[in-house]
Formats: C-alpha cells, structure tokens, sequence
C-alpha cells in the first residue's frame, strides 16, 4: 500500500469522506506539513457543508427555484424595495418572525416565499416547504405513513416553515385543530410563512371556528410582518402564448405596406 492509499483508508476509518477520496497533486509547489494539514481539514469541512447543503435542498421540498433578483418590485406595490432587501437579509428568522403574504392569485405571494426558501437554506437554515392541502395531509397521516412522520420530525426542527396557499381549499373542523396544534407547537421556536388569498377576517369561515382563528391568528401575528399584495396578476400581464399575436402582426403589415390605406 502506497502513502495515498494509506491517507485513503485512514480518512475512511475516521469518517473523513472527503480524505478517503482526495487526488493528491504532486507539483512542486512545496507547502509546510501545517499549511498541508490545514487544506485537508478546510477540505474536509466545504465538502461536508456542501453535503449538508445538499442534504437541505431535498429536506426542504421547494417545488421551483425563485429568486429575489428576479422579482420585479416596480409591479407589486404591496412590497418596496428596502422592504425586500430587509426581507433578503433573513434576520427575522433568527428573530422568529413570522411573515403572512395575502393577495389574490398571481401577484408573487409563493415567488417571495420560494425566494425566501431558497435564500434560507443557502445560508444553513433548516426550511420546509407545504401547501396548506399538503400539510394537512401529513399532519392526518403521520401515524400511519413513515414519509408523513419523517416530514413531520424535519418540521419540528426546521429554523422556517413556508405554508403555501391557505384558504383555497376548505378544511374541516379536525384539520383546523390539528393546524392549530402544529402552530400552537411551533410558536415562538420557528419562524412561519403563510400565503392566503383571504384577509384575517375570512380565517373564522375558513377554520369553520371563530375562537380557534383567533387563537391561531394571535399566536402566528404576535412577532410577524404581513404583506398586502394587491393590483394586476403578473401571469396574466405577462401571459405567454404558444401562437404568434396575430392582430399584433396585421397591425405591423398594415403600418408598413404604402398600398393599405389604415386611415393613420
Ligand atoms: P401567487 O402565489 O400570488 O398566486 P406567484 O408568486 O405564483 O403568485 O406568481 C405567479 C407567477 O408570476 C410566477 O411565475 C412568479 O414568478 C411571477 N411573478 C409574480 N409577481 C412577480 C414579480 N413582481 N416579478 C417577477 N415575477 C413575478
Ligand atoms: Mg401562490
């Protein structure tokens, strides 16, 4: 057995994975046994964290990448620039706060969750991301589905929990408790995103249960940042089609063909 080989068994025995596999270069750059020793362990240390991050993306569950970058914040009135640089910074996840996005369909209320997502688990926080239905599902299975129990264990220890979509689908009177119990149990140890289409005083019809939306709304409100988005749906301004505008390119002939008269 070579030296290599042997530094490849060895960071094997010790859990070293990034050791176990590393291509020695042999140059003549000459560093001291210190300076060598310390690029291994540096080594060893991005790849676990790389792994980590890795491991992080799929425990996560974002459904789409979405980026701050590609908010445009001149469309959505409901957010200003600072407010989104503020929100970037990801502080207020270390402050556990809670954000709720409320607005009608298409106005990025999921963009800015995902983007947040995304932003948190670069940056080594813990994030899982549900649909109210599919939350709701796992909290109804956890007791009979392994992968429901495992999502469960995760959200326990997660630093932010995105619930996407609440009120669009009714809940009955024991999924509004189970929902309450998981809020109820997360309160004050993790930071919640919601997006609703529904103002807090459609929460009682939703939850089928006015003392119940209050006691849900005055835990997740207490530290929490809620974002009004109005206006346009952006997906309908920018809707794309698969045929070319034909009105648009009749327009185009008629302007620049001298033999129409357009009466311009
Ligand atoms: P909502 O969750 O409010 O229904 P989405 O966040 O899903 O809306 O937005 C719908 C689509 O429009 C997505 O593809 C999203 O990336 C895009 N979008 C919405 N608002 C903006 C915006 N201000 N800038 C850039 N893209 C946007
Ligand atoms: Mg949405």
């Amino acid at each position: 057995m070579n030296y290599i080989e042997q530094i490849h068994k060895l960071g094997k025995n010790l859990g070293l994975s990034n050791l176990a596999i590393k291509e020695f270069e042999l140059n003549d750059n000459v560093i001291s046994n210190e300076e060598f020793l310390i690029k291994c362990l540096e080594e060893e240390i991005g790849y676990r964290e790389e792994k980590a991050r890795l491991r992080r993306i799929t425990a996560a569950c974002l459904p789409t990448f979405k980026s701050f970058e590609e908010f445009d914040v001149g469309f959505q009135k409901g957010i200003n620039e600072r407010q989104l640089k503020q929100l970037e910074a990801l502080t207020w996840i270390d402050g556990l706060y809670n954000l709720i996005l409320i607005g009608p369909p298409g106005t990025g209320k999921t963009h800015i969750a995902l983007a947040v997502g995304n932003k948190a688990v670069n940056m080594g926080y813990k994030v899982f991301f549900a649909t109210m239905d599919n939350l709701i599902h796992i909290l109804k299975t956890h007791e009979i589905s392994r992968k429901s129990a495992s999502k469960i264990k995760w959200i326990k220890q997660c630093d932010l929990l995105i619930i996407d979509e609440v009120g669009y689908l009714p809940v009955s009177k024991i999924e509004a408790n189970l929902f309450f119990q998981l809020i109820t149990l997360l309160y004050e140890n993790t930071s919640i995103i919601i997006t609703s289409n529904k103002g807090f005083d459609g929460w009682a019809d939703l939850l089928g249960d006015s003392v119940l939306a209050t006691a849900l709304l005055d835990r997740l409100t207490h530290k929490c940042q809620v974002l009004s988005f109005a206006d346009e749906s952006y997906r309908l301004v920018h809707r794309k089609e698969i045929f070319d505008k034909e009105k648009d390119n009749n327009k185009t002939t008629k302007k620049h063909d001298p033999d129409i008269d357009t009466g311009e």
